[in-house]
């Protein structure tokens, strides 16, 4: 789950993290009124989760409220990454010298916790990372002990910061963001631009933080942030339907139980020279509510030309899965051709229950692979 900057932004102020101040707001009157009670310059900012917003046009420096106001305007509304703006950020502009990166993330290759920095901050960082990796400085936190001071310090110096007082402040800022890191359970924390003023202090522009969804219920008053307005519409039913789907490239949705099962479905269609449109795991015991759930997901991707369903019947019962496909199926009419493998827990009852259905029925995997992406090539 992705907050907005302004919803990061709090979590960063509580930490000690210098922020800018300013208000949300949803019509160009607040805007105004936001700006008028800051006084001076402000910049207005597109609340949507989507990277890049300043190039896109959602960030607007305004010197007077009615400029503001005008900006708003224009924000408010806006299309970003087919993301369409309802909330503004109204905050004091900041004048700066330097803009720095720094982030916090899971490297699942050295399997740890990692904290980067860059003295070349700012928008063009992606471009950074991929032109000249070099400028990036990583460290590891211990797994056990945390970030270090050391570490914390060595960051700064890395990054080409040598006065005490900046190399002090940037190693508290990169504690107390790890900290948050930890203590939201994030999957990423990130400060871009932190920026370098003119007396040499570092203050926050923008963050951003993504919170692992699998600890959420550990955190209710993250998951109470939650918005919903810019969520896909497919990943909202998904959730609420505790069905686990990621939207993919291809055209073969998947439908099948269990996680380890539905890597393996995608390897195989891949293997038989098919794309997966999806992955989608409908968990243990999946009645026919949840199938008919998952599979409306599924087909409301208009990429979709085949659905392949891999079933295996454990807890979950082969016959329920089967009447939730039927019942789907009467309820979404659709000429996309379906593919299903269903075996084990009362699959002679599942069978049965297909037979009168258009589905075409497959004994393994591979056959039902083979014929999902035939069937893709050809619908
Ligand atoms: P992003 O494009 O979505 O990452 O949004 P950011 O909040 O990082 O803003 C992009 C750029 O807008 C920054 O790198 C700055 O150049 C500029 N910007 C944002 N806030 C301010 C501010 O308070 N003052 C000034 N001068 N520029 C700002
Ligand atoms: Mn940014």
């Amino acid at each position: 789950m992705k907050l907005h900057e302004y919803q990061a932004r709090d979590i960063l102020a509580r930490q000690g993290i210098p922020v800018t101040g300013g208000g949300v707001a949803t019509t160009p009157d607040d805007v105004r009124r936001i700006a008028e009670a800051i006084g001076g310059r402000v910049v207005v900012k597109a609340q949507v989760f989507v990277g890049g917003r300043g190039k896109a046009g959602g960030i607007a420096l305004a010197d007077t409220p009615a400029d503001a106001e005008a900006a708003a305007r224009r924000i408010l509304g806006m299309n970003i990454k087919g993301l369409t703006v309802e909330k503004v950020l109204v905050a004091e502009a900041i004048t700066y010298e330097r803009e720095i990166y720094l982030g916090v993330v899971m490297d699942r290759a050295t399997r740890a916790i990692v904290l980067m920095a860059s003295a070349e901050g700012g928008v063009e960082i992606e471009e950074v990372a991929r032109t000249n990796p070099d400028a990036i400085v990583k460290i590891a936190a211990h797994p056990m002990l945390g970030l270090l001071d050391f570490q914390a310090r060595d960051l700064a110096f890395g990054i080409g910061l040598r006065d005490a007082r900046q190399v002090r402040q940037f190693a508290q800022i990169a504690s107390a963001l790890y900290r948050i890191y930890m203590e939201t359970d994030a999957t990423l924390a990130e400060i871009n631009p932190l920026v370098v003023k003119a007396d040499g202090s570092l203050q926050a522009l923008d963050s951003k933080i993504v919170l692992d969804d699998s600890a959420l219920f550990r955190h209710p008053e993250l998951e109470a942030l939650r918005d919903s307005s810019d969520e896909p519409e497919a990943e909202r039913r998904a959730r609420e339907a505790g069905i686990t789907y990621i939207k993919l490239d291809g055209d073969i949705g998947c439908m099948v139980n269990g996680a380890g099962l539905a890597m393996a479905t995608m390897d195989v269609v891949k293997l038989y020279g098919g794309e997966p449109a999806n992955f989608l795991d409908i968990g243990g015991g999946a009645g026919k509510e949840k199938v008919k759930a998952a599979l409306q997901i599924i087909l409301s991707d208009p990429n979709v030309r085949a659905v392949m369903f891999n079933i295996f019947g454990g807890i979950t019962r082969v016959d329920e899965v089967a009447r939730g496909i039927v019942a789907a199926l009467a309820e979404v009419p659709t000429s996309v051709p379906m593919i299903a493998r269903l075996v084990g827990t009362n699959e002679v009852e599942g069978r049965r229950i297909l037979a009168e259905s258009t589905l075409i029925p497959a004994a393994t995997l591979a056959e039902a692979a083979e014929k999902a992406v035939a069937a893709a090539r050809t619908s």
